[in-house]
C-alpha cells in the first residue's frame, strides 16, 4: 500500500499538465451536463447517465459501479464531475448502473442477478438465487442490463470503462486498445495483469467490445478503499485516455 500511494503522489505532483490540458479544452464549446434517466432498477430507482462535453463528439462511457458493494468507482465520478472533458470528447458517466445493490451493498441487484454475468455475449446459466455469480434466467433479463444495452447501443462508445474492486490491476490488452490500458495503468499506478482461469460469460465490457467492434471496453479493478486523492487520480487518468482516443479517431489536421 505504501508503494502505491507513493506512486499516486508522484502522479499528483503531475498534475500542472493535466490542469493545463482541461483549462485548454475549457474553452471549447462544451454543452452544459445532460442529465438523462435510462432506466429503472428491479425496486424502481431511476438509472442515471449525465452528458458532459461537447456533443456529438467522440462517446467515452464511464460506468462507476455494477457491483453494488464495490461502489469506490462513485467517487472518480464525482471527480469527473469537476474536470472538463478534452475537447472533442462527449462523456456520458453512469455513477451506478445497479442502485439497488449500491443502495444494499449487495453484489447483485434486487433480484441478486450478477448483473456482469447477464450481459447478451455469451451468456450461459450460472447457479441460483444466492450464488454469489448468478447469471438470471436468461441473457439480458434484468432491467438493469436493459438500461446498459440500449444506452451503449444508442450512443456506441468508442471507449468503455467499468470499475470494479477490489483486485488493484487491469488485465492487459492488444493492438490499440493495449496502449489505452497500458496508458491508463500507468497513469494510475495501478499493474497491468493478466487474469488465468475462472469462466467468465455475460460480462459487460466483453458485451460492449462485440456490441461495438469499433470502439474499446475494459475493466479496472480499483482496491480495497480509493482515497480523495486517489480518486482524482483515477479522473485524470479518464480524461487523459479519453484525449488519447479523440486523438486516434481523428485524422491529423481539422475534423469537420
Ligand atoms: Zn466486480
Amino acid at each position: 500500500m505504501r508503494v502505491r500511494l507513493a506512486v499516486v503522489a508522484a502522479l499528483i505532483a503531475g498534475t500542472g499538465v493535466w490542469a493545463s490540458g482541461a483549462a485548454a479544452s475549457g474553452g471549447d464549446a462544451a454543452a452544459p451536463p445532460e442529465r438523462r434517466t435510462i432506466g429503472t432498477s428491479v425496486e424502481g430507482r431511476p438509472i442515471e447517465a449525465i452528458r458532459y462535453g461537447t456533443a456529438g463528439g467522440v462517446p467515452v462511457l464511464v460506468v462507476g459501479v455494477i457491483h453494488g458493494d464495490e461502489d469506490a468507482g462513485l467517487a472518480i465520478v464525482d471527480e469527473l464531475a469537476r474536470l472538463a472533458p478534452p475537447a472533442g470528447v462527449e462523456l456520458w458517466v453512469v455513477p451506478t448502473m445497479n442502485p439497488d445493490g449500491t443502495a444494499a451493498q449487495t453484489r447483485g441487484n434486487a433480484r441478486r442477478v450478477d448483473l456482469n454475468r447477464n450481459f447478451p455475449h455469451a451468456w450461459a446459466p450460472m447457479g441460483e438465487p444466492g450464488y454469489w455469480q448468478y447469471a438470471g434466467p436468461r441473457r439480458a433479463s434484468e432491467p438493469e442490463t436493459q438500461a446498459m444495452v440500449r444506452l451503449v447501443r444508442e450512443i456506441r462508445p468508442a471507449l468503455g470503462i467499468w470499475y470494479h474492486q477490489d483486485l488493484s490491476m487491469i488485465s492487459p490488452g492488444t493492438g490499440r486498445e493495449g496502449l489505452v490500458r497500458a496508458q491508463y495503468a500507468r497513469l494510475t499506478g495501478l499493474p497491468l495483469v493478466r487474469i488465468t482461469g475462472g469462466r467468465y460469460t455475460g460480462v459487460a465490457a466483453t458485451w460492449q467490445r462485440r456490441a461495438v467492434r469499433e470502439g474499446m471496453a475494459f475493466v479496472v479493478e480499483l482496491g480495497p478503499t480509493l482515497s480523495a486523492d486517489e480518486a482524482r487520480v483515477h479522473a485524470r487518468a479518464v480524461m487523459a485516455v479519453a484525449r488519447s482516443v479523440v486523438r486516434a479517431a481523428a485524422p491529423s489536421g481539422a475534423r469537420d
